[in-house]
């Protein structure tokens, strides 16, 4: 957490579309609802949920977002804002911190937030992937 993200909050544009994101979020097997909103150097935004397969090979909501950035002719990320199901912060798993990293560089930050907005934990790429592997 950066002391210039203490105490602030998501935008609430970013808010409202994480939360339609995670409302339809499949997620039968885990009942763990996520969105991840992306945030582009040219401003763009790209949202997603996770979803879920019975072969347990689901797709992460950041991973979703990645793929929509991706799709269209984007390729940097500047901010990650991720809300999940709960009071506490649900940070990226390691797939999608390398996936991250992949659009990422050093100014990029990823933000957890609550219902509200809080954010709860800020940092950058470098914090969630210390010493990550390959990427340009
Ligand atoms: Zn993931």
């Amino acid at each position: 957490m950066t002391e210039a993200s203490l105490g602030k909050r998501a935008p609430e544009a970013y808010l409202a579309r994480l939360k339609a994101a995670r409302a339809n979020a499949y997620v039968p097997y885990s009942a763990h609802p996520v969105a991840a909103l992306l945030v582009t150097d040219s401003g763009e935004v790209f949202c997603s949920c996770n979803v879920e397969t019975a072969h347990f090979k689901s797709v992460c909501a950041e991973a979703g977002a990645i793929s929509a950035l991706i799709s269209a002719g984007e390729k940097r990320i500047r901010e990650v804002w991720i809300l999940g199901p709960g009071p506490k912060p649900c940070p990226p798993c390691g797939d999608c911190r390398q996936r991250i990293h992949e659009f990422a560089d050093d100014h990029t930050r990823i933000h957890l937030v609550d219902e509200t907005g809080r954010i709860m934990s800020s940092s950058g790429v470098a914090d969630l992937l210390p010493e990550a592997f390959g990427g340009p």
